[in-house]
């Protein structure tokens, strides 16, 4: 469903991505671990199309299309969705208001009436049941004096909501205590389906014992350089990224 080919990207002359190539297949859920500035949250935000990044080469197709030529909403639209690793604090916008106006717009670009505020109420507290996250948080600006644990939450209720065909979890597991860590990996567990992909970035392995990957890919300078089975989180786990980590300063 994505396909990413020699994927070579820089910013501000930087080269960041040099020729990555990965395919994420229906249903999959698709780890990438690797080193610190391997460029895993750039390809996060190429994905979803932040601006200031200069695609030099390469295509990002999702079933077929290629989505680099898209906008972000448009992207947004297709079912791209990304958790970011930091999510921002929003002050004036209301986190109810927020949510409505994602669904609405996702809604709009199907061609479907705006979801009425009783029918929206109800999916989002059932969402917000299951991620436990409190009531009043929802009457607050978005992200505004929430925890860390607690943005990252949203950032799942969000999901929950949007129901996306193909999800990026920034790190979402850093800054997580252990029960947060398997709040949110459950409620990434149960989206999961066969129709949808997940494209899970970790630097640590303890998120994969929670989140149990299809396939693990390791990033290192700009490019995916190894792939396998769930396995090979437990042997970087267990080995380090030292043999990746050629080309950083000591
Ligand atoms: P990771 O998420 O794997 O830690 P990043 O994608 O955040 O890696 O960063 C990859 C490299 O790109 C790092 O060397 C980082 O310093 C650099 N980089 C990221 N964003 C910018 C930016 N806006 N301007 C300049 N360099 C950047
Ligand atoms: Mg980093
Ligand atoms: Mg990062």
């Amino acid at each position: 469903m994505l396909e990413i080919n020699n994927l070579v990207v820089q910013i501000e002359d930087k080269r960041i991505l040099n020729g990555l190539s990965l395919t994420v297949n229906d249903g999959e859920v698709a780890a990438i671990m690797g080193p610190n500035g391997s460029g895993k949250s750039t390809l996060s935000y190429v994905i979803a199309g932040k601006e200031d990044y200069e695609v030099l080469d390469g295509e990002i197709r999702l079933d077929g299309e290629n989505i680099l030529e898209m906008e972000p909403d448009a992207r947004a639209a297709a079912g791209i969705f990304l958790a970011f690793q930091y999510p921002l604090e929003i002050p004036g916008v209301g986190t109810m208001t927020f949510l409505k106006a994602a669904l609405n717009a996702q809604r709009k670009s199907r061609g479907e009436d705006e979801l009425t505020t009783p029918d929206f109420i109800r999916r989002v507290n059932a969402a917000a049941d299951t991620l436990e996250i409190n009531k009043d948080m929802l009457k607050r600006a978005l992200n505004v004096g929430f925890s860390g644990g607690e943005k990252k939450r949203m950032e799942i209720l969000q999901m929950a909501l949007l129901q996306p065909r193909f999800c990026v979890l920034d790190e979402t597991d850093s800054g997580l205590d252990i029960d947060a860590l398997r709040i949110v990996s459950e409620g990434v567990n149960a989206l999961r389906a066969k129709n949808r992909s997940f494209l899970v970035i970790t630097h640590y392995q303890r998120l994969l014992n929670h989140i149990v990957p299809d396939t693990v890919h390791v990033m290192a300078q700009g490019r995916v350089v190894k792939s396998g089975g769930k396995e090979l989180a437990l042997e970087l786990e267990a080995s380090g990224y030292a043999e990746y980590r050629t080309n950083e300063a000591a």
